[in-house]
């Protein structure tokens, strides 16, 4: 790690010196007492301005905090920054920014790294120890990918265990509040903080599903580790593989075993993401036009520069270029002419995708009322209890690499994170160390780890969460 921590663009709002002398007291007694954690910026906080990143939101402080953020202070942590981030979350390496693209911690031939993304900002701002800990959002990898590209812990809880109130939406049916932390330890400390139920968001597991997921049974043997041959791509980089291949060792020889299993959907799931989220945020960011949130331009209707009304002048103003694209994408597969062969496809796609992940796991899914796809003696057989997967299939690109990229290019990232999206499932990024390392005196600061994901059965996020431990 060479640059300073302040040169990376990881925050975008310093919240310290507001926190520190306000009313309430900054660190109440609770479980986070005296932890400095940073906030993504499409969380809504009060003391400071909220802006995803986003012209449009200039100028923007929320009312109210987020569900998260509230819980977060009464446990006694201080809020002690807005992170940056890709604009309303549409990225993967956090380089769509409207304030600056952030950078990596790490260094190639004199070039920082991609922090991944899109909550760029939370991690570097953990892995530099800017913070303690760091709340992101996950729609489709946003937390994982970071996590992996900075040698941080990212969790992405079930869907729906933790509050979205106060959440900037992206794509409602898959956004998720996820953790960035330094390990697992800390990543579980600020989840059981956070793993409540919300009536304020209507998508809140109900309390009776929550009962239902906690009555099942601690695993008392070794864990079955599934390992899914649809994820060893052609595209994986070797570092990536034997890093994999290593830490599927070493989970052997601590008494777990491992399970080829087929998730045959996952090679169509990416495609169905980049429909369904952007169809999603294409209807989300109608919000955004001049009258209700922060940004609008100058002028009037009548203004005669240009003969689009004021609203679609703000709109072009306030969105940046990726963002644009999304809501053009989306506007387009929800159109009259293109649903069916677009929007309608790709649901279906995510319902195939749900069932192969049904159809794996040992544990059923607390959502279905009923076993659809195996008896129970056959699925603790040969179900499994976890998979294991590479984060993202390569170490991070240099910025400059990412410059390079089409979209369609920086969409091929998130190919092994955008399935346990579509399925709502509680899954971590853990870093492992990179094989072959410790010999040679690194003077080279490039990466040092790779980030491995291990997804579990919807509801079973304390055991994903203990699996993950085993990890480090
Ligand atoms: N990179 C993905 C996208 O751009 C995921 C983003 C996210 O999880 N917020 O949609």
């Amino acid at each position: 790690m060479l640059q300073h921590p302040h040169q990376l663009n990881a925050l975008v709002h310093d919240g310290s010196a507001t926190t520190a002398g306000t009313v309430e007291d900054p660190s109440p007694p609770g479980a986070l007492s005296g932890r400095l954690i940073a906030i993504k910026d499409n969380i809504a906080t009060r003391d400071s301005p909220t802006t995803a990143a986003s012209n449009a939101l200039t100028g923007y402080t929320s009312p109210f905090d987020a569900t998260v953020v509230k819980l977060l202070r009464q446990h006694g942590a201080t809020i002690s920054a807005k992170t940056n981030l890709d604009e309303f979350g549409m990225g993967s390496h956090s380089q769509h920014s409207h304030f600056a693209p952030v950078l990596g911690p790490y260094i190639r031939n004199g070039v920082p790294l991609s922090p991944g993304g899109s909550s760029g900002g939370s991690a570097v701002a953990v892995a530099t120890g800017q913070c303690w800990a760091a709340l992101g959002t996950d729609t489709g990898g946003s937390v994982r990918l970071p996590a992996a590209f900075t040698g941080t812990v990212g969790f992405k809880p079930s869907y729906g265990v933790m509050s979205r109130w106060g959440v900037i939406q992206y794509a409602n049916s898959m956004d998720t509040v996820g953790i960035l932390a330094r390990n697992v330890e800390d990543a579980g400390r600020v989840f059981r903080c956070l793993d409540a139920y919300d009536g304020q968001d209507p998508t809140s597991l109900s309390v009776s599903v929550r009962e239902r997921a906690a009555r099942r049974q601690p695993l008392a043997r070794g864990l079955r580790i599934g390992v899914p041959i649809e994820y060893n791509i052609v595209g994986l980089a070797p570092a990536v593989r034997s890093a994999y291949t290593r830490t599927l060792g070493s989970l052997q020889d601590h008494g777990h075993s491992l399970h080829p299993v087929s998730l045959p959907t996952t090679r169509q799931a990416l495609s169905a993401y980049y429909v369904l989220a952007p169809a999603e945020a294409s209807s989300n960011l109608a919000k955004y036009d001049g009258t209700r949130y922060g940004f609008r331009t100058q002028g009037t209707d009548a203004s005669p520069k240009s003969g689009l009304p004021l609203y679609a002048r703000t709109r072009g103003e306030g969105f940046g270029e990726e963002v644009k694209r999304r809501i053009l994408l989306g506007a387009y597969t929800l159109s009259s002419d293109a649903i069916d062969n677009y929007f309608i496809q790709a649901q279906k796609v995510r319902r195939l995708v749900q069932r192969d992940f049904d159809g794996v796991f040992t544990r059923l899914n607390p959502l279905l009322d009923s076993d659809v796809t195996m008896g129970a003696g056959v699925r603790e057989e040969q179900g499994v209890d976890v998979l294991l997967t590479p984060t993202a299939p390569t170490l991070p690109p240099t910025v400059e690499e990412v410059k390079l990229q089409s979209s369609v290019e920086s969409y091929m990232n998130d190919v092994f994170t955008v399935p346990a999206s579509l399925a709502g499932l509680p899954v971590i990024s853990v870093p492992v160390k990179l094989s072959g390392q410790g010999k040679e005196v690194v003077e080279e600061p490039d990466v040092q780890s790779v980030g491995m994901q291990l997804m579990g059965q919807f509801g079973d996020d304390q055991l994903v969460l203990q699996a993950a431990a085993i990890l480090e």
